[in-house]
């Protein structure tokens, strides 16, 4: 991951640098670390200090699997969603190669960042942040790499970046129940992610950042925009998993067919956008309560409205452990199974290893009492409509 400066200003390549200097901390960390080894009698500490960082190897490297996007966010200041972005955009040469005017970007990069609600525990510009990186791995599969072209690698990043913006940080149903503009605006149909590809669009119109393409170019981008944020809709999981499967058992995905190429993106945002169960379980772990803590608000709003509470919402009855491993058996297992089908590589591996072993955690913690999750607190019946 090189540093690739541009002269059109010098402030992007100061932004880029961040990552090579957070790689070389890491590297500092584990050098101190073999250091105070020597320094220290007791072997066993060392050994455990030394296991302990060796889990937490690459953490900050965009490129690994085992990136901790919440040390990242925190080194950045709050803005891991920014920095990842325009890092990609920078590694994958899109600057140079549509020729994007680096104001215009940064000011969307930004305008995205900000249009995410940071007082949403879970659909915030972290968890973008997290999918965006995620898409990043997957696009340097050699299926995926070899075979798309730099505009459909674009259309991922961006569609990744954008993919839960504004989200009100309740789901459908909660709109469509309280009769929220956005229910009416889209028909009660994939009401979310219609306002976030809606959302993503008016933002790319807000900074110009495209506005250089031609008809067809900007036509086609916005089209493999659409296409991939709404195939993010939980409720049309099982279509795509039904498809996958044929094509994958089969082996009929062509990738010179635009539209397969097309496909198998919709099929690695989907991936990128429930891939928490697959990390490393301390970070897979801290998706778990923040998604749970998420549905627990709109669960507490719910009763305070006096609106029947959505099952998984609410707090005085939902099992975490319960729910995780049903995500994992339900939805996240059957959708890693194929993609890794389809890839047969060591991330794709690697992933599957590690949903197994973090539902086997799950199963420990709910057989173990002592080791359930604590429910948070209901403290927030009091909290303000973010409509
Ligand atoms: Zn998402």
């Amino acid at each position: 991951m090189g540093i690739i400066t541009n002269d059109r200003g010098s402030s992007s390549a100061l932004t880029i640098d961040i990552l090579p200097i957070l790689r070389w901390q890491n590297s500092k960390t584990r050098n101190q670390l073999k250091r105070d080894k020597e320094r220290l009698p007791d072997e066993k500490i060392c050994d455990h200090l030394t296991k302990m960082l060796d889990t937490r190897k690459n953490a900050l490297d965009v490129n690994d699997w085992n990136f901790d996007v919440f040390a990242f966010n925190r080194l950045t200041n709050g803005r891991a969603l920014f920095h990842i972005s325009l890092h990609l955009f920078y590694e994958y040469n899109l600057i140079e190669i549509f020729k994007l005017d680096i104001v215009k970007l940064m000011r969307f990069i930004s305008l995205v960042e900000e249009g995410y609600h940071s007082s949403n525990p879970y659909h915030n510009a972290v968890h973008a942040a997290d999918v965006t990186q995620a898409m990043h791995c997957y696009l340097r599969e050699r299926k995926l790499d070899k075979a798309l072209s730099p505009l459909e690698k674009m259309t991922a990043i961006v569609s990744a970046i954008t993919h839960d913006l504004d989200h009100p940080g309740v789901n459908q149903a909660f709109l469509i129940a309280t009769s929220n503009h956005l229910a009416t605006l889209y028909n009660n149909c994939s009401v979310l992610e219609n306002h976030h590809w809606r959302s993503a669009l008016g933002l790319l119109h807000e900074s110009g950042v495209f506005e250089h393409f031609d008809r067809s170019l900007w036509k086609t981008m916005e089209w493999q925009l659409k296409s991939l944020i709404l195939a993010t809709d939980i409720s049309k999981q099982n279509g795509f998993l039904d498809q996958f499967k044929v094509h994958v058992k089969e082996n009929t995905l062509n990738m010179d067919d635009p539209k397969h190429r097309n496909f198998i993106l919709q099929i690695a945002l989907k991936c990128a956008d429930v891939c928490n169960p697959g990390r490393p379980w301390t970070t897979s772990k801290r998706w778990s309560e923040l998604v749970c803590d998420e549905f627990f608000k709109q669960g507490d709003r719910e009763r305070q409205m006096r609106l029947p509470v959505t099952q998984c919402c609410d707090r005085l009855t939902t099992s975490i452990e319960k729910m995780q491993i049903g995500f994992m058996n339900f939805v996240v297992m059957p959708l890693f199974t194929e993609w890794h089908r389809f890839h047969l590589s060591s991330l794709s591996e690697t992933i599957l290893l590690n949903i197994e072993s973090n539902q086997k955690n799950w199963q420990e913690i709910l057989l173990d009492p002592k080791m359930q999750t604590t429910k948070p607190e209901p403290n927030s019946f009091t909290s303000k409509s973010e409509e």
